[in-house]
Order: structure tokens, then C-alpha cells, then sequence
């Protein structure tokens, strides 16, 4: 019998193959979405060991965040890249939540994350969450909850839909622009919580910041962050 259902799963992966999401390669049957040698080769910043990290110095100066950290870095043509690629705009959440499982496990195991109270997502444009049906932040945050037992929390800060005069913008002023978008719902459970604010892909900060002034506007709050990646510029 399982001869049979190996030529079956022979067949189907020939009419169906089922390829690796970070190198295009074919996976074998007991893999699922990212091949073996993907994982052990997609290059991991350690940054949750390293105080003083890149990702902690892009936010010197600009807004109190107690530390900072991302799984990879987003290269051109890297595996973290097409991975992040498959997830946003080809619409394969599981990534996410895969990624953001095994992260945790290196932000559980190294105590990146033993004083954090809750995590919150940085919200999508609403206009995007209609497009893309889900928020890859939020799926990223779900993953990574899966591993540290942390509760998630997508209701406390929100997107403010984008305004008349933002629309008449480039979309890099836009991108640029995100000062004071996003607004708190409950600064009251807020109050006197570690929050770790979770993205997909920390480039200028810029995103992270606005999100950042918001929750550290309420007494007591302190704001760590994690990415998936890191884009070094
Ligand atoms: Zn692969």
C-alpha cells in the first residue's frame, strides 16, 4: 500500500510540484514551504544577543526603544527577500507565521522576550488589508506568539485611513510620511506595558517611530521591536 501512495506523491508533485518558497527548488516530501538547506543558509543577524545592535542605533535619537532585533537581512535576491515577496504579494500567509514561529524560538530561548507583557502588530493600511485580506505583520506576530506565549493584540493601535493632502503626494513622501497616523484605542491596558511591536521589514524606521511615539505617549509604556529583516542601506 505505501508503494502505492509513494507513486501517488511521486505523481501529484510531478503535475503539482511543490517548490520551495525562498529558492524555487523542488521540496521533498517532508518539507513544507521552506527547503532544508533554505533554513540552515538564510542568514540570521543574532541581533537579540547584541545589545547596541544596527537595528537598536537606527532609533538613537528619534524614540525611546528599550531593544531591537530582526531574524534576517533583506538583501536583493535574497532568500528572506523572496520569502517576504511570496508572503505580501502572493498571498502565502503560512510564511509568515512559519518565519514568525521560528524567530520566537530564538527570541524565547535568549530572553529577548521574558519582560515583554503583549504584542502588537504594525497595522496595515486598510486600504491594503481590503487588497491583500490580511495584515502580514499580524501573521508574522501569530507565529512568533506561537512560540513565546505571548498574547497578540491587533485592536490597541490602529492605521488612520491616508488623508486628501497624503494622496497628493509621491508614494515615497508618502511611504515617508506616516507621522501621527496611527492612533491608540485603549491607553488604559496600555498603561505600564512592554509592548513588542512586530513588522515584516525595518528599512528607514520611519513606520516603527510613528507607531512607537504613539504607545510611548501613554505613562508607564516601554516599546521593544522585532522584524523578520533588516534592510541594510
Ligand atoms: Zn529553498
Amino acid at each position: 500500500m505505501s508503494y502505492f501512495y509513494d507513486f501517488w506523491d511521486d505523481l501529484v508533485s510531478l503535475l503539482f510540484p511543490r517548490l520551495c518558497f525562498a529558492c524555487g527548488n523542488h521540496l521533498l516530501r517532508n518539507e513544507r514551504l521552506i527547503c532544508t538547506e533554505c533554513y540552515i543558509v538564510i542568514p540570521r543577524t543574532n541581533y537579540h544577543n547584541e545589545k547596541n545592535n544596527r537595528v537598536e542605533e537606527l532609533f538613537w535619537g528619534r524614540c525611546m526603544i528599550e531593544k531591537a532585533a530582526a531574524f534576517s537581512y533583506y538583501n536583493k535576491g535574497s532568500r528572506i527577500r523572496n520569502l517576504i515577496h511570496n508572503l505580501k504579494y502572493k498571498g502565502v500567509s503560512e510564511l509568515g507565521y512559519e518565519l514568525g514561529k521560528i524567530y520566537g524560538v530564538s527570541l524565547a530561548a535568549s530572553g529577548f522576550t521574558k519582560d515583554i507583557d503583549l504584542i502588537i502588530p504594525v497595522p496595515l493600511h486598510p486600504a491594503k488589508m481590503r487588497s491583500r485580506g490580511f495584515n502580514q505583520s499580524e501573521i508574522i506576530s501569530m507565529g512568533i506568539a506561537d512560540s513565546t506565549l505571548l498574547p497578540v493584540n491587533v485592536n490597541l493601535l490602529l492605521r488612520a485611513m491616508v488623508s486628501a493632502t497624503q494622496t497628493n503626494r509621491s508614494r515615497y513622501e508618502r511611504w515617508e510620511n506616516v507621522e501621527g497616523i496611527f492612533r491608540i484605542t485603549d491607553a488604559q491596558t496600555l498603561r505600564g506595558k512592554h509592548v513588542l511591536l512586530v513588522d515584516d521589514v525595518i528599512t528607514t524606521g520611519s513606520t516603527i517611530e510613528s507607531c512607537a511615539k504613539e504607545l510611548l505617549s501613554i505613562e508607564g509604556v516601554k516599546v521593544s521591536v522585532v522584524a523578520l529583516a533588516f534592510a541594510v542601506v
